[in-house]
């Protein structure tokens, strides 16, 4: 498989493992398991601060956030290069996308998906930036 291929693969691969953290973990039973409460209170924090003046404060990740992405990164790289390329872009996009929907980009499609999560149903919509993985997973809520 050529290195664009492996790349595209991680970097939707790593969506998918977000849509899974975000349902299970942050909003799921999986965060009262031990480590894994540190991200849902994380997340919670972000849902409670997500429109306000403080929420660039709550969209930064900590430094052991920081930390666990960049220790995943260099382990994956040593099976794939190419694999943890794709995944890094994913963390990347999202970082950068995410910001942009909580500041300056109301009106888009993913903006209205991610609002919809926040204020409308927090059952529905997990995927963030990637609407196609909820309508899969049957966890898809119409945007107004
Ligand atoms: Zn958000
Ligand atoms: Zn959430």
């Amino acid at each position: 498989m050529s290195a664009l291929l492996v790349s595209v693969f991680g970097f939707f691969a790593t969506s998918l493992m977000f849509y899974l953290n975000h349902r299970f973990v942050g909003h799921g039973p999986l965060g009262k398991w031990p480590l894994l409460h540190h991200i849902k209170r994380l997340h919670l924090i972000h849902h409670r601060n997500d429109y306000n003046e403080n929420r660039n404060k709550h969209l930064l990740l900590p430094f052991w956030a920081k930390l666990m992405f960049i220790t995943a990164f260099l382990l994956i790289s040593v099976i794939s290069l190419s694999f943890a390329t794709g995944c890094i872009a994913y963390v990347l996009y999202y970082g950068w996308l995410h910001h942009k929907m909580h500041n300056d980009d109301q009106a888009g499609y993913c903006s209205k998906h991610h609002y919809t999560h926040h204020r409308k149903s927090a059952k529905h919509n997990f995927s963030g930036t990637m609407p196609f993985i909820d309508k899969l997973f049957g966890t898809d809520l119409k945007s107004a």
